[in-house]
Order: structure tokens, then C-alpha cells, then sequence
């Protein structure tokens, strides 16, 4: 039985009120390289997904966006960044917004973040334009962060309880909500939580950083089919650090493992364990600065497995991000962090920069920072 949540248009498909759950992805290319992103949203198309999103930060994106739009059949969604006015120019010509609230405080921050939250919503509405409020572990309000103490999942709830009540009482009601994390204990507990006060908000489902797809798949798989088998979720995005040509394997593993949910094929109630190495990795998006960072994550997948072994009874989490974007918020929480540059990583220990390496030299030094962890965890 699922969660009668209420119905939210997005061009064509309909999220919430018992529609199927829609599949979506993001796109990983270049977004003012129009070309290679309507070839790749084109190969979302083919294997059946229901939305794409993309990643702009600036005016000069807006072009490519009509481009796209009158190139390809796909519901478009946009993901803006701190500057929440770029709604103005977008909000009409794509199906759906959507916003960070932890990012809402960057830009003019003189202004409140009810005043920005109105004007999105208002331009929004305009325009017959759906949003998601995107609640990321890797960006919450540090405001709400120092209430609970650096407890992110109260700090996360309360941001997205806030949010939907503001949008509430503006009266604007064709928005969901994702509250996402890297792991998927956090993502179950946060989904659930969610949804016993808000069982009418529809809810965006995913394991932000999830990984490359030997970690990436399980971890949402566990998250999803503990969420899903209790009636929450009305869109997925399964997040898997692939190349660019490879990445319409998102919407395959997401329509795969709905499937065998609606066919008991599930994992059961399993609980993922967060003692041994932890490798978390962005998926990509249009902000990557250097492609070469996908393979780097592949690198450090096989470099780091040696430590598994050593690692018995606590855990240790490497990050690998690729934009300067995201990347040195959502590393702060990893032991070991790098953020991909367009030339160089850049090495961080929880918050201190151990410095920026190029592509050819980081793997020795992160080496060396790992057996310095892993001998004082010992
Ligand atoms: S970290 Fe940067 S490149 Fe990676 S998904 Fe996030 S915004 Fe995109």
C-alpha cells in the first residue's frame, strides 16, 4: 500500500496519489555543450526515463535549456545553485525546479530565506513549474546545524518541515521533497521520519554520492526497498559515479530494482554496516571540472582495498567529489576527502587541506594519509 501523497505534475508524468514511481537521472555533460548533453539525454529516452535533470549555474545555461527543450521529448528539470534567481529565466521553460535550502544563504544574504523561498515559489507557479525542496547532507543549514549540535538529521527534518510549511501557507502545494544522505541507514530514518508528519508531501527518493556501482547499487537498493516496500517514495534517482556514456545505467538499476521489489525480490530487512572503508563518490553532473575524475574514483576503489583488512571494528570514509562546486562542503565529514579541480585535487582531512595534487600524483599521498589513519584508529 503506498502513502497517498498528492498528485505533482512534471510535463508529462505525475508524481504522488498512487502513480507509478517515476525514474530519473541527471545529466553528467558539459551543459553549454548542447550537443553531446541532447545525444546523452537522448540515450535517457531509450531505455525509459521519466524525467532528466540538469545542473546549471549561470545565464548562459538558459540557451542550451531551449535547445534541449525543442530537441529532445524528455521532462526537464533544473537544479540552481546559490543564485535562486535563475528561476526567473527558467522557470518557463523547464517542468520542474529544483532548490537547495542549504544553499539559499550564500546568495544576497541581507535577504531572508522566507523572501527567497516566495519568489521562487511565486515564479514557479507562474509558470505551471514544479519544485523539489533538495535537502542534502552534504550542504545543511548551518544555522539549524548548530542548534542540534551538528545532529544533521534534526537539522535536515526541521529545514524540510520548515520549507514545506512556508510553501504551504504561500499556498503553492506542486513541490516534493528529497532528504538524501550517503548512507542508507541515515536516508531510511530521515524518509520515515519525514513522511509520519508529512504523509501528503511526495517524496524524491535516493543515496546522495552512493558511489561507483559495485557500492552505489546496494547501498540504494538497501534504502529503497526498505522505503518503498513501507509505501514512501514517489521518484527515484539511483546516483552511480559512471562515465558519461555509461550513465543511463541509472534509470536501468532504478527500473531493475523497482521491479523486483513489486516482485519480493528484495534484500529483506538487511541494515548496512559502516564499520570497514567507506568509499563515497559523486555521481557527476554538468559541473564536473575534469572527466578524468571518474577515473580517479575507479583508482582509489582498488588502491584503498588493502585497507579493508586492516580496518576491523570502526570505520574510516574517503569522499571523492568532482566540482569545486560541492565538493569541499560534502568532503568536510569524510576522514580523507579530494575534490576534484580542473587540474588538480585537492586533499582534505576532515576540514584541513592537506594541500592540491594533480591527477598523476595524488594517489601516493593519499596512500600515505590513509596508513596515517588507519595506524592512529588502531
Ligand atoms: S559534487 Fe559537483 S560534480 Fe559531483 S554531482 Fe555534486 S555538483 Fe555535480
Amino acid at each position: 500500500m503506498r502513502n497517498l501523497t498528492r498528485a505533482v505534475k512534471i510535463g508529462s508524468v505525475t508524481i504522488g496519489n498512487n502513480n507509478p514511481i517515476a525514474v530519473q537521472t541527471m545529466a553528467s555533460t558539459r551543459t553549454n555543450n548542447t550537443k553531446e548533453l541532447i545525444e546523452q539525454i537522448k540515450t535517457f529516452e531509450n531505455v525509459g526515463a521519466d524525467i532528466v535533470r540538469i545542473a546549471i549555474d549561470s545565464k548562459t545555461d538558459v540557451e542550451s535549456l531551449k535547445k534541449i527543450r525543442d530537441n529532445t521529448r524528455m521532462n526537464l528539470a533544473v537544479d540552481i545553485q546559490e543564485n535562486y534567481r535563475l528561476i526567473e529565466p527558467i522557470a518557463k521553460i523547464v517542468d520542474k525546479v529544483r532548490y537547495n535550502p542549504g544553499h539559499l544563504w550564500h546568495h544576497e544574504p541581507e535577504k531572508s530565506w522566507q523572501d527567497k523561498v516566495k519568489f521562487i515559489a511565486e515564479t514557479a507557479g507562474k509558470n505551471n513549474c514544479a519544485l523539489r525542496v533538495g535537502i542534502n547532507c552534504g550542504s545543511v543549514d548551518p544555522d539549524l546545524m548548530k542548534k542540534y549540535n551538528q545532529d544533521s538529521t534534526s537539522a535536515m527534518l526541521e529545514n524540510a518541515f520548515d520549507h514545506c510549511s512556508l510553501l504551504d501557507r504561500i499556498g503553492f502545494t506542486s513541490y516534493c521533497v528529497s532528504l538524501k544522505d550517503s548512507d542508507p541507514n541515515t536516508v531510511v530514518e530521515l524518509n520515515v521520519k519525514f513522511s509520519e508528519q508529512r504523509p501528503d508531501v511526495p517524496l524524491h527518493l535516493g543515496v546522495t554520492e552512493a558511489g561507483l556501482p559495485n557500492y552505489g547499487i546496494i547501498k540504494t537498493r538497501i534504502a529503497f526497498e526498505q522505503l518503498i516496500s513501507r509505501g514512501i517514495g514517489d521518484t527515484i534517482r539511483v546516483s552511480l559515479t559512471l562515465p558519461s556514456d555509461r550513465k543511463y545505467e541509472e534509470i536501468i538499476v532504478g527500473k531493475r530494482i523497482l521491479e523486483d521489489i513489486i516482485n519480493k525480490r528484495v534484500i529483506g530487512n538487511v541494515r548496512y554496516d559502516k564499520d570497514g572503508l567507506n568509499l563515497i563518490s559523486c555521481p557527476s553532473c554538468s559541473r564536473v571540472e575534469n572527466e578524468k575524475f571518474i577515473e580517479l574514483t575507479g583508482e582509489v576503489e582498488k588502491l584503498t582495498r588493502y585497507a579493508n583488512d586492516l580496518i576491523k571494528g570502526y570505520a574510516v570514509t574517503i569522499a571523492i567529489m568532482g566540482c569545486r562546486v560541492n565538493g569541499p562542503g560534502e568532503t568536510m565529514n569524510a576522514d580523507l576527502g579530494l575534490w576534484c579541480g580542473p587540474r588538480n585535487v585537492n586533499l582534505m582531512r576532515a576540514s584541513r587541506r592537506i594541500g592540491a595534487y594533480s591527477y598523476d600524483t595524488i594517489l601516493p599521498v593519499l596512500k600515505i594519509e590513509l596508513d596515517k589513519i588507519i595506524s592512529e584508529k588502531r
